[in-house]
């Protein structure tokens, strides 16, 4: 492979350097290999800044307001909710462990919405206590909870509700029948939705604002958000004759695609944000409604292209005329999207990354499980021991779903910014195991 495909090959982020050596907004990563050891897990903090910015610029010439809450459950750690707190966007919350991470972080609590199919009563009184943004109420053990927990605290708390809308997207397809079958929000079709909006408007200190549909994840067309936004305002004009229900706010969630390998191709962030309030604007003027605030909850598309894993190169198994193994000292247990979803993921050798010594290996990972592969086929410079190999598009949904799975310590996490880097979490240890663990002795 000549020099201009792996160019290709590297994400709009990165360069190499006269070393050869893999460079991401400014900072040499065998120099961050050196420094924090791998597995690393890199988050290039100007690319995360610059996702958020275009989706802002792009609303901005709405008619009404708009939120970008960005959905921590694709990485969430203190360091990057305190970056978010001054980047002007809210955050989209799923567990109490979350929410405090968040408050710690001094994330301001009235940009804080609450998302969750099961949220405990727990959670709840401190989300409450706390008086963040919004909650997004998805049950009717929920609207029970929220309804006595307001009148215990005397304080009225905004709620949207969430709605299953029949619609799934994922990838190019959205598909508008069967999908009501999920564990998420108010069916919409058998009635639920207005039965949770007839329940929310007799309690006292719940406050209604809107509605929320999360349609899927890595979507890379406009159409599926177009559908659930002409379902939602023809409902909602419906439900204003008879509720009186405002629509003031219209949270479409997030799920917009981003490039893992060469195949995918994803429509620019302004794009979604165009075709959504175009929608929207169309949608209202023909339900005679007032244009609703717009809110999105980007997670993968704000954090998943910003992250790469660094992993230094292992053993080797060579089958002939089959495959070749390389494995690296991580694995499903800091990425399982590859053995859970099969998610597809290319990299590059970062210490070579231009060389023509090419051959097709596979990228296995070091945990006890055939099914532990990162890659399979990938054409890299021969890979030897010591090589550093970085996965790219790693930062979604890695890290946050990482686990101690064969009591492997979860990488650490450094941040870089314009030729900085930042240790974000530290790696995890050995000795941490221990902090949670009591020995028969004391029993
Ligand atoms: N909002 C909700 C309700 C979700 O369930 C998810 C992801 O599952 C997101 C937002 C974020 O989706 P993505 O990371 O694909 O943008």
């Amino acid at each position: 492979m000549n020099k201009d495909n792996y160019s290709k090959r590297l994400m709009s982020n990165m360069e190499i350097n006269t070393h050869n050596h893999l460079v991401i907004d400014g900072v040499d990563t065998i120099d961050l290999v050196d420094k924090y050891g791998t597995p690393l897990n890199v988050y290039d903090i100007s690319l995360i800044k610059e996702k958020i910015n275009t989706f802002k610029e792009a609303f901005k010439n709405y008619e009404n307001k708009t939120q970008v809450a960005y959905a921590s459950k694709a990485f969430s750690s203190l360091a990057l909710y305190e970056i978010l707190a001054k980047e002007d966007v809210s955050l989209d919350v799923v567990s109490g462990g979350e929410l405090f991470l968040a408050i710690q972080a001094g994330f301001p609590k009235e940009r804080i919405h609450f998302h969750g199919n099961n949220k405990s009563y727990d959670e709840l009184n401190t989300a409450i206590q706390e008086n963040i943004g919004c909650i997004v109420i998805d049950n009717f053990y929920e609207i029970d909870m929220v309804e006595e927990l307001t009148n215990k605290h005397h304080q009225v708390m905004d709620v949207l509700i969430r709605v299953a809308p029949g619609v799934e997207a994922h990838t190019h397809e959205y598909i508008t029948t069967g999908q009501a079958d999920s564990k998420f929000g108010f069916d919409l079709a058998s009635g639920q939705v207005e039965k949770a909006i007839a329940k929310i408007k007799s309690a006292d200190n719940i406050n209604s604002i809107g509605l929320h549909a999360h349609i899927g994840s890595q979507i890379f067309e406009v159409d599926g958000y177009q559908v659930v936004i002409e379902k939602l305002l023809a409902k909602a004009k419906e439900w204003k004759k008879t509720f009186g229900f405002n629509l003031d706010v219209l949270n479409v969630g997030g799920g917009f695609g981003i490039r893992y390998t060469e195949a995918d191709t994803p429509l620019p962030l302004d794009d979604y944000a165009e075709a959504i309030m175009n929608a929207v604007r169309k949608q209202a003027k023909l339900n005679e409604l007032a244009l609703p605030e717009i809110w999105i909850e980007p997670g993968r598309s704000i954090v998943g292209e910003a992250g790469t894993s660094l992993y230094t190169v292992g053993s080797q198994k060579n089958i002939p005329a089959i495959r070749k193994y390389v494995s690296v000292d991580g694995g499903m247990a800091d990425n399982i999207r590859p053995a859970l979803y099969q998610a597809e993921y290319t990299g590059v050798l970062a210490n070579r990354v231009n060389e023509n010594s090419e051959e097709k290996v596979s990228i296995a990972g070091k945990a006890c499980e055939s099914g532990d592969m990162l890659i399979w086929d990938i054409t890299l410079p021969q890979p030897t021991q010591k090589d550093v190999l970085a996965i790219f598009s790693t930062g979604a949904y890695g890290y946050s779903m990482a686990s101690n799975y064969n009591r492997l310590p979860r990488p650490a996490v450094v941040f870089v910014e314009k030729g900085k880097d930042f240790l974000a979490i530290k790696r995890e240890t050995v000795q941490d195991f221990l902090k949670l663990e009591n020995s028969i002795e004391n029993w």
